[in-house]
């Protein structure tokens, strides 16, 4: 260790500052004295303050550390400052990797996972965390996933649990289905990079999202200024709230294919289509394809495309093909035939999965009209300019409020606005179309083939079809030993203690649902068990919930930004029309740290560029680790790690250690006396002035702006000072060096509570520093001598300033300026010189 080296009084182990030793003794004090534990208590105000919970896997590094180290700053302050704080963790143990690691080991995943839940709990408590460990929650016992079940039935009551057959992303590595937001990069699987996911047809489970859309968008202005912008942003383009209109073409001479139905935010430009154009799922291409003139070209295109998925991420910037069905639709506004297309850039899943092709209007459409030489045909004049030429044109006119409609009929002559209200209703008063609504958010796919989740609570009945298991009977557990090979269907179904059972209804043999939930329903509404973690009778008491809810600070990566906050929020929009909860979202505040990187890039175990927790806790005590990683960076930003900055938080611990260590006798001896700020020497003066004035800035980075950076920047800067006015016996008496040293040891508490509780200790206190409280800045104390200095205009005496001792140049120049009297003498002239002596004069030259 760097301590040997770097002070004389000895290092560790010869009385100066053992960490290890420090640690261990008040973690289990801590734990003794039930520090942490709080329960519901209307008398007090709360603050409930959350990491996301981890999945128990790897080995814990000091990436992760970063954000568990915020929230225990954020809820240790919250502590000292009064409030009941409510502060728990536990494990989001279900999951794929569990799975695939028992194969791979030979192992259970049950095993596997609560090997990896005691390690990462033996780091976390390694740490300090002020977690109230009797809330500990783990998602894969029974008696939190049967609420899973309980949840799952209360939604199939309501119609928002329903089960239908769709084409579904399909990962061949994970043998399962993907929801779309786990399709990334064009079309791989999330968790298999390497892997394009494919397209299956299979019955599934879903969650009703849908039913929320409106109100998942609306809430959204509920959240401003508590999240960030930019997770708020996301949030609403996944939903993807788009208006306009359906319209059905016709199709021309194809028997019994049609009409097609298109969906477009710009009805207002339909006399400029010039092509329908078909998603490749679509169920009339088929159809259309029988008897075609095309067919033999087109079905080998047709079958391309419909094994690659497509994500509207990346539908912009994509390579858009298609080809010609060699069929025509008519459309119902000039009855005009216009060809029928597919196109790999129209999306089953948006809207009716058909869209109308209006190149001369839409960047999409000209970029494929132009590639397939389809015509162009401009239906809507710019105010200004040149008339488009759809010859020549290059960019679509896309703007809807700087033109107006021509080539349009009897619309010709409105503006875009009017005329989609106008052609909206004609549509539908004529019978072919409507104004409409639609957003891009889907419901949520639930079902996977894999053993290691919650059992869906239904079974199939050959006389009575799907049949809900009733409450009394959940949990459904999952068998204890299943065959697991990570091939073909579900593990459950393999498992025939499992698969066969008894009809509720008539009490014949029945099968039971084998798909298991997405891990995503586990972690949708964990929060809520924390604030009644035993419940048995229910998922939790209301009452518990409503005093702690909503989650005052929420602290995660950016990652989870769209699919853990959506159906969390989603969630909770069920519940509180199941009459559990009264509030509509589930989180005030969110926070997403940045990453810790070493070399440039994220810390992983496949870049090999880990910093171990339990290493650093090791080496240089947990502390030290805690105020390194927040110290190096501001905490929303991404952190470079570094040993020499490491060993330099190392070095300032040690060194408040032995100046505490040195005068802790003498600050013991004080009995409770108060500073009497008219007594005071210089010496004193200046002391109590630098830690009130730091107390007062740390205040505030803690309360307001979380630069934790900053704040401990100040209190290495007040260290140095007092430092500098060693020896402290000489003018400063106990009672003041009392002040000053407790103070530096309270702020200093939230970031490294173990020393700051051995500090404490050592001065003489009995009783925990958590009992001290946050301490108040006395402002009469901090408050900087003023002296009044003469401020000289060439030389002659024209004003008077009041300016802090020590007040800096630049300052008192600004401020002299400012005084009518020195201005007038300035006026019209340039200062070309200013000749200032701190704190007795400043003389300014002009000319
Ligand atoms: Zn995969
Ligand atoms: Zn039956």
């Amino acid at each position: 260790m760097a301590e040997q080296t770097t002070t004389g009084a000895g290092g560790a182990g010869a009385g100066g500052y053992d960490p290890q030793k420090v640690e261990a003794k008040w973690q289990k004090r801590w734990a003794e004295a039930r520090d942490f534990e709080a329960e519901a208590d209307p008398s007090k105000p709360k603050y409930y303050v959350l990491e996301m919970l981890p999945y128990p896997s790897g080995t814990l590094h000091m990436g992760h550390m970063r954000n568990y180290t915020i929230g225990d700053v954020v809820a240790r302050v919250k502590r000292m400052r009064g409030c009941n704080v409510l502060h728990p963790m536990g494990w989001d143990a279900f999951g794929l990797p569990a799975e695939n690691a028992a194969i791979k080991n030979k192992t259970h995943p049950r095993t596997w996972t609560n090997n990896n839940i005691a390690e990462f709990q033996r780091v976390l408590r390694r740490f300090g965390f002020s977690y109230d460990w009797r809330r500990e929650i783990s998602t894969c016992e029974p008696e939190y996933y049967r609420w899973n079940q309980w949840f799952f039935l209360r939604m199939l009551e309501r119609g928002l649990a329903y089960r239908k057959k769709s084409r579904v992303n399909w990962c061949p590595k994970c043998c399962t289905v993907l929801a779309n937001e786990q399709v990334i990069n064009g079309g791989f699987c999330w968790r298999h990079e390497d892997t394009r996911v494919e397209s299956r047809e299979i019955e599934q489970w879903f969650l009703k999202t849908t039913a929320y859309a409106d109100q998942l968008l609306d809430d959204l202005k509920q959240l401003e200024g508590g999240w960030p912008e930019r997770v708020i942003l996301m949030q609403q383009n996944w939903i993807g709230k788009s208006q306009g209109a359906k319209v059905k073409f016709a199709v021309a001479g194809a028997a019994g294919a049609g009409p097609i139905e298109i969906f477009t935010t710009r009805i207002d430009t339909i006399y400029g289509a010039t092509a329908i154009i078909l998603a490749p799922a679509h169920p009339l291409v088929s159809k259309l394809l029988e008897g075609s003139p095309t067919r033999a070209e087109a079905e080998p295109k047709l079958a391309k495309m419909r094994q690659t998925s497509v994500r509207t991420e990346d539908l912009a910037t994509m390579e858009k093909e298609g080809f010609f069905t060699g069929r025509y639709a008519i459309n119902p506004f000039n009855e005009e035939k216009i060809p029928i297309w597919v196109g790999n850039f129209v999306l089953m899943e948006y809207g009716t999965g058909a869209i109308m092709a209006v190149p001369a209007h839409d960047q999409r459409d000209l970029e494929f009209c132009r590639k397939y030489k389809l015509p162009v045909r401009v239906v809507i004049q710019p105010f200004e300019g040149q008339p488009l030429d759809a010859e020549t044109m290059t960019a679509p006119f896309d703007e809807h409020t700087q033109g107006k409609l021509l080539n349009s009929g009897s619309f010709n002559g409105l503006s875009p606005v009017e005329a989609m209200a106008k052609m909206a209703a004609f549509a539908e008063q004529k019978g072919f179309g409507k104004a409409e609504t639609i957003y891009r958010l889907r419901d949520w796919g639930i079902s996977r083939q894999r053993y290691w989740g919650t059992p869906i609570p239904v079974i199939y009945c050959p006389k009575d079809g799907m049949v809900p298991v009733p409450d009394k009977d959940l949990p459904v557990l999952l068998p204890p030993n299943p065959k697991l090979t990570g091939e073909g269907e579900s593990p459950l179904a393999g498992a025939s203690e499992f698969v066969n059972t008894t009809c509720q209804k008539c009490g014949g043999p029945a099968r039971r649902e084998t798909d298991t939930m997405d891990t995503f329903v586990d972690s949708s509404w964990y929060f809520y068990r924390y604030c009644d973690p035993r419940n048995d009778k229910a998922p939790y008491d209301s009452a518990k919930v409503a005093y702690w809810f909503p989650i005052d600070q929420y602290i995660g990566g950016i990652t989870h930004a769209i699919l853990h906050l959506l159906y969390s929020r989603f969630w909770c929009k069920v519940m509180r029309d199941l009459g559990m909860v009264k509030h509509d979202e589930p989180i005030a505040r969110l926070f997403t740290q940045g990453m810790v990187q070493k070399g440039g890039v994220a810390m992983s175990k496949s870049r090999g560029n880990v910093v171990g927790a339990e290493e650093m806790a090791q080496k240089y005590g947990a502390d030290t680790g805690r105020l390194y990683t927040l110290f190096a960076a501001p905490p929303e930003k991404d952190l470079e790690w570094s040993e020499e900055s490491i060993e330099g938080s190392w070095r300032f611990l040690n060194r408040v250690y032995r100046l505490i260590e040195r005068h802790a006798a003498a600050i013991g001896g004080v009995k409770d006396a108060k500073v009497d700020a008219a007594a005071t020497s210089l010496k004193e003066k200046t002391l109590l002035r630098k830690v009130h004035q730091t107390l007062r800035r740390v205040t505030s980075d803690f309360e307001t702006r979380w630069h934790f950076n900053s704040a401990i920047a100040l209190v290495m800067e007040l260290t140095n000072d007092i430092y500098a006015q060693e020896p402290l016996e000489q003018g400063v008496r106990p009672m003041v060096r009392k002040e000053v040293l407790e103070l530096l040891t309270l702020m200093l508490a939230p970031m490294t509570p173990h020393l700051a509780e051995e500090l404490w200790e050592m001065m003489g206190h009995t009783e925990g520093l958590w009992k001290a409280g946050w301490p108040s800045c006395n402002q009469e104390l901090a408050r900087e001598d003023e002296v009044e200095i003469p401020v000289q205009v060439n030389g002659r005496v024209r004003g008077k300033l009041k300016v802090p001792v020590g007040a800096a140049e630049t300052d008192v120049v600004r401020q002299a300026l400012a005084l009518p009297a020195i201005a007038l003498h300035v006026n019209g002239k340039h200062v070309v010189k200013q000749i200032y002596v701190p704190n007795k004069m400043l003389n300014l030259v002009v000319a």
